[in-house]
């Protein structure tokens, strides 16, 4: 018998645990979470939870007791012992655990900005809950932020009847990801819509009153979203000792989610892990958290296993419903095929003639088949070529 700790107990913590039952682990499972809840997919609070839809975690605590796994919620771990081996938790008690997992997520990066306090966060099913109690047809909402987070409260609030403005840094939204064009098909969903996107602003301040920019001008605002990415939840393994990458932030792994420490591991938005083709890689996706649970755990059994699956991710924003998957480069060609009026085409990123990624928008059950073309070489993605 071993014990398991996982600090963190989201969606890669639940996704270890099944695996590791599944697969005959014996053990104790410990998991350690800040937030009250059991794990659930965060995807929902933005695509379901602000369209006033029921929030559901991601299994009921019967899921948990019949495989034995210990959920201790509203408890934050703030100190790993190595020579010890053991978790203090911020209630004053500790645990002690033969392996380790870290699976504390990533948070929302917080702008530097002046009034921030006044700006919503979005994470988790409080923020989320606490922002769709203030989505009040007629009232005005502004993003500080155009990424997929930001675009998709975007989405919500103008569907809840809200009058929303994006305000996005670059000169467009996401073009880094997807390319001017479909940036600019992007931009003509939201604003075919009613949502004004306002590109190469910088905001300078959250005021009482909405949003200041860097040019002197207020962008009127009884709600401001600040949205302006993620940052890794590192701090307790650095302080651990272990290794967490200054520039890309994450607990450095390598190739199947070990962490220099034997004992320990990293799984989920925490964990820049050494992919078998990309190289360090950190990627803040659901499947990813799904997949690196389940890696993890047989990691943690000893089998021999690699991180080797092109990242996935999915968003809903109005019509544009999309999966992607693969891993692009914002200078990779772009090639389109169908109808971006009709909100129904493929597109496929290119480098050197090979697949770098695919993205599948209001065509369905394609997924699996636009995977297996990422690193294929195809000259050119030809329309049938599924
Ligand atoms: P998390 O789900 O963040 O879980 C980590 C948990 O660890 C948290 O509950 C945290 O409180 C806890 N924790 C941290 N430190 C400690 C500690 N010291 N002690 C105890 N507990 C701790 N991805 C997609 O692919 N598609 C989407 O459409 C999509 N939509 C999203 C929408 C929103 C609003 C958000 C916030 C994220 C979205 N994502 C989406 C990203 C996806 O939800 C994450 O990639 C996924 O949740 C990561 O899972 P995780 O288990 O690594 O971390």
């Amino acid at each position: 018998m071993s014990d398991l700790v996982i600090i963190g107990a989201g969606l890669a913590a639940a996704s270890a645990v099944e695996t590791l039952r599944e697969e005959g682990y014996d053990g104790s499972i410990t998991l350690v979470g800040t937030e009250p809840e059991p794990p659930y997919e965060r995807p929902q609070l933005s695509k379901d939870l602000l369209k006033g839809k029921d929030f559901q975690p991601l299994h009921d605590d019967q899921w948990y007791a019949e495989r034995s796994a210990t959920l201790r919620l509203g408890v934050t771990a703030v100190a790993v012992d190595r020579d010890l081996r053991t978790v203090t938790l911020d209630d004053g008690s500790w645990l002690p655990y033969d392996q380790l997992l870290f699976a504390t997520g990533a948070g929302p990066r917080v702008p530097d900005l002046p009034g921030v306090e006044r700006a919503t966060l979005l994470r988790t099913r409080a923020d989320a809950e606490g922002l769709l109690d203030q989505f009040v047809p007629g009232r005005t909402l502004v993003t500080v932020g155009g990424g997929w987070i930001g675009l998709e409260v975007a989405a919500a609030a103008r569907d809840a009847g809200l009058e929303v403005t994006v305000l996005e840094r670059g000169p467009k939204p996401l073009a880094g990801v997807l390319g001017d064009t479909l940036a600019d098909y992007l931009v003509g969903v939201h604003e075919s819509h009613g949502v004004v996107i306002r590109t190469e602003v910088e905001a300078a301040e959250i005021t009482q009153t909405g949003v200041l920019l860097t040019t002197g001008e207020e962008i009127p605002a009884d709600i401001v979203v600040a949205a302006v990415g993620a940052v890794p939840n590192d701090q307790l393994a650095a302080a651990a000792g272990l290794a967490v990458d200054a520039d890309k932030g994450g607990i450095v792994t390598g190739d199947h989610l070990e962490t220099a420490d034997p004992r320990i591991f990293a799984a989920g938005d925490v964990a820049l892990a050494t992919h078998l083709h990309l190289g360090p890689l950190r990627v803040e996706h659901w499947d990813n958290a799904i997949r690196q649970g389940r890696l993890a755990a047989r990691a943690l059994l000893g089998q021999h296993v690699h991180y080797d699956w092109a990242p996935y991710f999915y968003t809903d924003q109005f019509e544009f419903s999309m999966e992607y998957v693969g891993h692009s480069a914002p200078d990779d060609e772009v090639v389109v095929r169908g109808s971006l009026e009709d909100s129904e085409f493929l597109a496929y990123w290119l480098r050197d003639a090979a697949v770098t990624a695919a993205m599948n928008v209001g065509i369905w059950d394609v997924s699996d088949k636009l995977r297996a073309l990422v690193g294929q070489t195809v000259d050119p993605p030809a329309p049938d070529a599924l």
